[in-house]
């Protein structure tokens, strides 16, 4: 008996006879077959005869509130940009890829902490405050805040040293807004 070989399958489908595969996730045997349960990816796995279908992922649509995690990867006195690499879902960190800003205002420049609170390069954990275009985040509440940061002269990995961010190679302190777990980011 030949097989089906696509990778895309709908609730119903014939992917194997029962003696070719055994059904895995999202499939069962019906009649000397095993047919697909739901619409997704066919997965083989030719070690244990084993067949899955895969349901799609769902889109992620970030919201107000949610935790993201991203690199700056530019900052000026109006605004810090993002790229966001990764949100957190129910608990989970899940892979997103979006832009994220961080507005600067001048007022911010009364504590040195929150003025260009992350430099390009830094690694920070932000929250969502507005979902537009691109997504509006805040260095401000707790636990966020720069979680890896270089050096702005010689690019050392700064480390916390009597609670503020050292160069051990320069010999000098940076300021930045840093999360609590600086160095090691607890996810
Ligand atoms: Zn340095």
């Amino acid at each position: 008996m030949e097989k089906n070989n696509k990778d895309f399958v709908l609730p119903g489908d014939r992917l194997s006879t029962a003696e070719e595969y055994v059904p895995g996730d999202n499939t069962t045997e019906l009649n000397g077959d095993v047919i697909s349960l739901v619409m997704g990816s066919v997965q083989r796995d030719e070690k244990r005869l084993l067949v899955n279908v895969k349901k799609p992922k769902e889109k992620i649509v970030p919201g107000n509130g949610d935790i993201v995690y991203g690199q700056v990867t530019r900052s000026d006195n109006r605004q810090t940009i993002v790229n966001i690499a990764g949100i957190r879902k129910n608990g989970n960190i899940l892979y997103f890829h979006a832009e994220g800003y961080i507005r600067n205002s001048m007022d911010d420049r009364r504590d040195e902490r929150y003025f260009q609170a992350a430099r390009i390069g830094d690694i920070i954990r932000a929250k969502v405050i507005r979902v537009g275009q691109n997504l509006e985040l805040t260095l401000r509440g707790e636990g966020l805040g720069v979680l890896l940061t270089r050096c702005s002269r010689c690019r050392n990995y700064l480390r916390i040293k009597d609670g503020k961010l050292y160069c051990e190679n320069c010999d000098r302190v940076e300021v930045r807004k840093t999360a609590p777990d600086y160095g090691y980011p607890i996810l």
